[in-house]
């Protein structure tokens, strides 16, 4: 299955594709209106406007080193994920978005692994049942995330981090696959580059993820970005990946909406060439 990802609502409604990702919410704190019939995407705690407005509320390392744009390594700023007031808005906000039809979580865990050492954070692992720092940050996500699904009737997508590792989306993100199992209706990992001058790492990861969740009953999506992209180059990648995947979403702009549409057209046509992974 192809689809595509915009931001657009007029590209959304294009008819391009399979099925639409729509960014609702996004990471710069941008409030959309969602819209039927597509995947409502909603940043979870990406929020770059109420980093801004009040930075004590960043997610933070032991030396007080803030998610915030400027940090090296963040290109937004990312809200603690035990900050009460900020989950119960944002669990309220994915319910709103749900009332649309499906949502996909965009930047559900923590925003790497030297994160959330903020004062709530330690009190919070100190008085919990577990020992392991990573077990406490897992369980809090995956918490969330079921929480999240309980408040909506269509299907829940979580971004996964692009890091297959085995472990490491839990040491990063406090995201744990097989515990989202019961969970998740599907997870999407983004492989997105500007060109793809190279593409070794994109079939690379691809490969690395269809292992680590081939054992999960859950449908996997690869996100790719088209904006320097030319159709060859973005069917030769889709090519490259697809088997590992049930679907590939187009990250796409007004600029390139043309290509993308060619792409669709030319892999829709196309037989997938089947890889053993
Ligand atoms: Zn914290």
């Amino acid at each position: 299955m192809y689809g595509i990802l915009t931001s657009d609502p007029t590209l959304a409604r294009a008819d391009v594709g399979e099925f639409v990702h729509f960014v609702t919410d996004d990471v710069s704190g941008r409030r959309g209106t969602p819209l039927d019939g597509v995947v409502n995407a909603v940043a979870c705690w990406g929020n770059t406007e109420i980093v801004r407005d009040d930075p004590d509320r960043a997610a933070t390392t032991t030396k007080g080193t803030r998610a915030t744009p400027e940090t090296e390594g963040h290109h937004w700023g990312t809200i603690c994920p035990t900050d009460p007031d900020y989950r119960a808005g944002l669990l309220d906000r994915i319910e709103t978005v749900g009332d649309n039809g499906d949502v996909r979580l965009t930047t559900p865990g923590f925003p790497g692994g030297g994160f959330c050492r903020c004062v709530r954070c330690e009190r919070q692992f100190a008085t919990s049942e577990f020992d392991d720092r990573v077990a406490w940050r897992t369980a809090t996500i995956t918490r969330f995330v079921r929480e999240a699904k309980n408040r909506i009737t269509g299907d829940l997508i979580v971004t996964l981090y692009p890091d297959p590792y085995p472990g490491n989306l839990r040491a990063r993100a406090g995201i744990d696959p097989q515990a989202l199992e019961s969970v998740a209706d599907g997870f999407l990992v983004p492989l997105c580059s500007i060109s793809y001058e190279t593409t070794y790492w994109v079939e690379s990861l691809a490969r690395g993820f269809a292992h680590e969740l081939g054992d999960l009953d859950i449908p996997l999506t690869f996100q790719l970005s088209a904006s320097e992209a030319g159709v060859d180059r973005l069917v030769d990648v889709t090519h490259q990946i697809e088997s590992y995947a049930d679907a590939v979403v187009y990250g796409t702009y007004e600029g390139d909406f043309e290509t993308v549409r060619e792409v669709i057209h030319r892999r829709g046509t196309a037989t997938p060439r089947s890889q053993p992974v």
